[in-house]
């Protein structure tokens, strides 16, 4: 396939492990400019370098996407290095996972913050960018969480149905303006996301469930294959999970 990748500024937030590593490493390969952003600035760092070495070109800046100045900040120094930004991930995401009787009302409001806060930032800095070049597009990822729910999911689903929403309100707002937005959607996928549960349960069940997990690299794949897309075809939306998945 000869996707159109080479050259484009893609700015990738939660760079620093899981598939948006995996993106950054896969994306620079077939030539795209990468703009990491995380709150882990060594590993942001250590990936600069090795994309460097093998001839591929990154920068990184430290993020933090729960705020809209960071953000804002983070996709200036990416106009600023580059000249322009062709694509935004909105990747950063966190999964503290517990039964809503719990009541970890702190980690509700972190996931909400991260999942859908962190996304709407992402697109309050990109928009501008991208309206005054007469065009980009939007990566958002969802989950399979996005689509249906299951115990000690409610919150985790909620955010990731919210950033569904948002991503088909903004495809069709965006409709004529050359803006694309895809949003993609993992199944079960290897990453650090589960090490932040904090409830026994959840964390056991997880345990399981994660036993048929696809690398982080296959997220990565699908990310490519949207962006590569030629500039009047939007893939508007991507699942993909393990094919052991119930
Ligand atoms: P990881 O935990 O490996 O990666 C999450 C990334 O988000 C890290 O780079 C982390 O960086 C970053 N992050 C977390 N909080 C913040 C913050 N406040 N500001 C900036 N960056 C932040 O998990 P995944 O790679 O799996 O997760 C990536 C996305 O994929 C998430 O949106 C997740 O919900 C989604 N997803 C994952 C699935 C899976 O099974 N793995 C399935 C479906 C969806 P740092 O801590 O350095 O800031």
């Amino acid at each position: 396939v000869n996707y159109a990748i080479e050259g484009k500024v893609v700015v990738i937030t939660g760079a620093s492990s899981g598939i948006g590593e995996a993106a950054a490493r896969l994306l620079a390969e077939h030539g795209a400019k990468i703009v990491l952003g995380a709150r882990r600035t060594d590993r942001l760092e250590a990936l600069v370098s090795e994309i460097r070495s093998e001839g591929g070109t990154a920068v990184y800046r430290e993020l933090d996407v729960t705020r809209r100045e960071p953000m804002e900040n983070f996709m200036s120094f990416a106009k600023v290095t580059f000249g322009r930004v062709d694509v935004v991930v909105n990747n950063a995401g966190v999964m503290p996972l517990s039964p809503l009787a719990a009541l970890k009302v702190e980690e509700w409001d972190r996931m909400v913050d991260v999942n859908i806060r962190g996304v709407l930032h992402g697109i309050a800095a990109g928009l501008p960018l991208m309206q005054e070049q007469g065009g980009g597009q939007f990566v958002n990822i969802a989950s399979i969480g996005a689509h249906t729910v299951v115990p000690t999911a409610a919150v985790y689903c909620a955010t990731k149905f919210a950033v569904r929403a948002i991503s088909e309100g903004l495809r069709q707002e965006m409709g004529g303006s050359g803006i694309r937005v895809t949003l993609i959607s993992p199944g079960v996928t290897e990453s650090e996301l589960a090490d932040t549960i904090s409830d026994d349960k959840a964390r056991e069940s997880m345990k399981e469930y994660r036993r048929v997990a696809i690398p982080a690299s296959a997220v990565a794949r699908s990310i490519l294959h949207a962006i590569g897309q030629p500039d009047d075809v939007t893939v508007s939306e991507i699942i993909v999970r393990p094919t052991a998945s119930p």
